[in-house]
């Protein structure tokens, strides 16, 4: 048969053969015989249609040889994976392809089970069956043009049916991670370009001196998550969603936006001397730890570059000392963190905090009780199905919560003495809450609403550090400002002398 042939009926049958598991996730959340549920079910059904046929027309014209030998390949291994799926009831994500490759053959051979010899044979067989079948070399442009034209009709018609989108976005871990041989091919892969990632050797930045080496200074940096400026009464939203920090003496900086629309790549240009989100060059908790000042990083959240500091904790790290209603929350970022800033005997002290903060869509999950100041409130992840005003409001008591978070921590600085103190708050990107007919993030910067990349951008200082940085001399009105701001401001606030140090991003600098 020919190549475009081979490709449709391996298709047909790897869905039929080998996709129990992941129908049988289909079919547990969804309900089928309502028309919704129907509609899913073919959207899926396509979607996963127009991933084997993308893939296996791309390898067919890489060549026919590849082809073949991926498909023998396939028939062989996924009953092997299906068998360690059923058995262990675990799904092959990344997380999974990790454990694989980390696992030694000691180890691997304790999975062995007698029964596993069926599934081995079956697979055998089906390579055998494979092999023998005969596949004619399609040209180049008749694969093209039946690959591309197949996948472009299933993607026209999963961008019509854009209401399933957010189910699809809910699921897509699970489901990828049940698509054959998909979830194990491509998380392997996964795995391993974030492996070859981590190793590279992040480039050094040049050494660095401090004007004031002796002087007593801690600067807590706080990295908002899906925050957008728009729902802070600070930026002049009507809802009062910052009722504690609208008390304080904070700057707020107007105009600010974001790198990036999605975590990663935000922390990343937050944390360069360059601002991009994609260099090579040591973040700065490493560069500021590696010239002697003391850093700790506090997280409940994920995504931050490789980092070499005095103390990494996260949120489970925490959870054991913590005490109070938000040790499930962000406030778990905050325990005992006074006690140890007093209690160190550091000069310089960086911490960052990197919370969770409006990270939907279960929006209501991520406060706690008694910051539901605004009701009612929509409590499911299909956020399409709540009203306009309970996902807002959702949405608003998270903001109040990271609202009451930031004055507690400003409290906290405001009762050290004497101590030359700042705080700085910026959100890693913004939001849509359906604007646009968008939900949550990560649109493509170009074609991104705004909402997605306004974020909240503030600081507060303590009386030393405003004599010491002349603050009221300074005026914070400038067009814009942004997450490129971060990294020469804080070198600014530590008083640190670097080749690299660009006095015109830090805002602090007149
Ligand atoms: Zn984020």
């Amino acid at each position: 048969m020919s190549s475009i042939k081979y490709i449709l009926s391996f298709t047909f049958l790897n869905m039929l053969l080998f996709h129990f598991p992941f129908y049988g996730y289909v079919l547990e959340h969804i309900e089928l015989s309502t028309f919704d549920g129907l509609v899913t079910f073919f959207i899926v059904t396509v979607a996963l249609f127009v991933v084997n046929i993308f893939f296996l027309s791309l390898l067919a014209l890489i060549s026919t040889r590849l082809l073949k030998f991926f498909t023998i390949f396939t028939v062989f291994t996924v009953p092997i994976a299906l068998y360690f799926m059923r058995s262990y009831n675990t799904i092959l994500d990344r997380t999974m392809m990790g454990n694989v490759f980390n696992t030694d053959s000691g180890e691997a051979l304790s999975y062995y089970h007698s029964s596993m010899f069926i599934y081995l044979f079956i697979g055998l067989f089906l390579s055998y069956v494979v092999y023998k079948i005969e596949m004619k070399k399609s040209k180049r442009v008749t694969l093209l043009k039946y690959g591309l034209g197949i996948t472009l009709v299933g993607i026209l018609i999963l961008y019509l049916n854009a209401s399933k989108w957010l189910w699809l976005d809910k699921h897509a871990k699970n489901l990828g991670a049940r698509a054959m041989p998909w979830s194990y091919v491509i998380n392997s892969v996964r795995y391993k370009l974030r492996a070859l990632k981590a190793s590279k050797k992040q480039i050094l930045l040049p050494p660095a001196t401090f004007t004031h080496p002796q002087a007593k200074q801690v600067v807590i940096l706080v990295i908002g998550e899906s925050a957008r400026a728009k729902n802070f009464s600070l930026y002049g939203y009507e809802k009062e969603t910052n009722p504690r920090l609208e008390k304080e003496d904070i700057v707020v900086l107007k105009n600010s936006i974001s790198t990036a629309t999605y975590t990663t790549a935000s922390v990343h240009s937050m944390l360069s001397y360059t601002g991009s989100s994609s260099d090579s060059y040591e973040p700065l908790p490493n560069y500021l730890q590696r010239q002697g000042v003391e850093v700790w990083w506090r997280s409940k959240n994920w995504g931050e570059p490789t980092l070499k500091v005095a103390q990494y904790e996260r949120a489970s790290d925490l959870k054991e000392d913590c005490v109070g209603d938000g040790c499930s929350h962000d406030g778990v970022l905050l325990s005992n963190l006074m006690q140890k800033i007093k209690a160190s005997t550091k000069d310089k002290i960086f911490i960052v905090l990197h919370t969770t903060g409006s990270h939907g869509p279960s929006y209501f999950e991520k406060y706690p009780k008694r910051f539901e100041v605004f009701k009612p409130v929509c409590k499911t992840v299909n956020i399409k199905a709540c009203s306009q005003k309970e996902l807002n409001n959702a949405y608003d008591n998270t903001i109040v919560y990271t609202d009451y978070l930031l004055a507690r921590i400003i409290d906290g600085l405001k009762a050290f003495k004497g101590l030359n103190s700042l705080m700085l708050y910026i959100s890693d990107h913004g939001e849509s809450l359906g604007e646009y007919g968008l939900y949550l993030h990560g649109t493509p910067y170009a074609i991104a609403p705004d909402v997605q990349k306004e974020v909240p951008f503030i600081f507060w200082a303590s009386k030393e550090f405003k004599k010491e940085k002349n603050i009221e001399a300074l005026s914070f009105d400038k067009k814009s400002y942004g997450q490129y701001n971060i990294f020469h401001s804080i070198l600014g606030a530590f008083e640190m002398n670097s080749t690299i140090y660009d006095k015109k991003l830090d805002i602090f600098s007149k």
